[in-house]
């Protein structure tokens, strides 16, 4: 397996731009060598929540469409391509068939005659990890011959970014997900866990679509961002070092890539000479917004002899979810999906009882209105 980058260039999603270069990608990346006409193919966009395209949260359902279309020319039959994800939240077949409508999935499937998963039938597979010895998965996740990720270039709150790896926790059925993050409140092993999901999963290609990515408090509420990238490869931790350096990060302050470098599945930064394409675009953002929750180190501005008090202040400090009671509009998502059950809705808003609360942002990720703010405390909530 090829560890190289591919980048490629695009102002927007015009599809007579688009079909081009998503044909580029996949023959870069020697897609048409493994399709044949039993093949079956699994493609895993980004379907955080029901959202249209232009809010960035969601895979924009062009690149979906180039992507069929192409495999369509490989050879693939439509009946054996199946689009599947499973949303954050209480999910059932109504729920998804919705979300899926909404950001543009539904059409895109029915033009092409493809199969639309709505199911959320799980299936048990093994694994050798580090944090877990068993996943549950949605059924094309573990069936199908080819897997390719369809990824949103984003920030995330708790993780920091979500490129590659964190696409695939959809493969994990509904609220599945929130029993991840009740079983491990602590970031780094959240992360542990979503790198031994990635090595289950084992997606054969991932195509980043950051030609409208996301910046400041993503995933679901960041600012929408024209980045006119994609990026591409068969190792899904190498492309997410690439997007690490477009959002001006190191690796290693991203807790799933430094699971990964840990655990010697990535180097701390991606290799001279592994990016291919349009190179000339790989490049620092200029002005890439971090999420708020990012980094809460700020030992460097303390007094030599207060050092000994960081770790007590970072406790103290650490960002967590606000209910901007203005913007909540009494739905109850957050309510639904928070591991804790430490959200309860009253006279029509939010509230939540922070004693409880494991600071996972599923709430901020789900909140349609905006209204779950990222706070720090004091002078740090800048
Ligand atoms: S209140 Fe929000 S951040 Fe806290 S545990 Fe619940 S979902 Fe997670
Ligand atoms: S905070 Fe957001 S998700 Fe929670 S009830 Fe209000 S609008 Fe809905």
């Amino acid at each position: 397996m090829s560890d190289k980058v591919y980048i490629r260039h695009r102002e927007d999603y015009a599809l007579e731009d688009l079909l081009p270069t998503i044909r580029d990608i996949l023959l870069w990346g020697g897609i048409d060598k493994k399709i044949s006409r039993q093949t079956t193919v699994l493609l895993k966009p980004n379907m955080l929540s029901r959202s249209a395209p232009d809010k960035a949260v969601t895979t924009n359902p062009a690149v979906l469409d180039c992507v069929i279309t192409v495999l369509k020319e490989f050879g693939a039959q439509p009946q054996n391509i199946t689009v599947a994800d499973s949303s954050g939240g209480t999910v059932n077949r109504s729920v998804l068939r919705g979300n899926y409508k909404t950001c543009g999935f539904t059409a895109v499937c029915e033009k092409h005659g493809v199969v639309l998963y709505t199911d959320q039938k799980g299936v048990f597979v093994k694994t050798d990890g580090k944090m877990v010895k068993e996943f549950e998965l949605i059924e094309p996740a573990v069936n199908c011959d080819v897997k390719i990720s369809l990824a949103k270039f984003k920030t995330h709150v708790m993780t920091g970014m979500s490129g590659a790896v964190k696409n695939l926790f959809g493969t994990v059925p509904g609220l599945k997900k929130a029993e991840f993050h009740m079983r491990f409140p602590d970031k780094d092993n959240f992360c542990n866990m979503m790198v031994d999901l990635c090595e289950t999963v084992k997606p054969d290609f991932t195509i980043i679509d950051g030609i409208l990515g996301m910046d400041g408090d993503g995933p679901g509420g960041g600012n929408p961002k024209m980045f006119k990238v994609l990026l591409a490869g068969a190792n899904p931790y190498y492309i997410d070092l690439a997007v690490c350096h477009m959002m001006g990060t190191p690796p290693i302050e991203f807790p799933i890539m430094r699971a990964a470098i840990e655990r010697s599945l990535a180097p701390s930064e991606l290799p001279d000479g592994y990016i291919e394409g349009d190179t000339e675009d790989y490049r620092v953002i200029e002005g890439f917004i971090k999420p708020k929750s990012y980094n809460v180190d700020f030992s460097d501005q303390v007094p030599y002899i207060f050092r000994w008090m960081t770790p007590i202040l970072e406790k103290f400090l650490v960002p967590r979810p606000k209910i901007n009671t203005d913007k909540c509009i009494g739905c109850e998502r957050c309510r639904d999906i928070c591991p804790q059950n430490t959200i309860a809705i009253t006279n029509g808003k939010a509230r939540i009882d922070p004693k409880n609360c494991i600071r996972c942002f599923c709430c901020h990720e789900m909140c349609p209105a905006k209204a779950i703010d990222v706070k720090k405390r004091g002078v740090f909530n800048i």
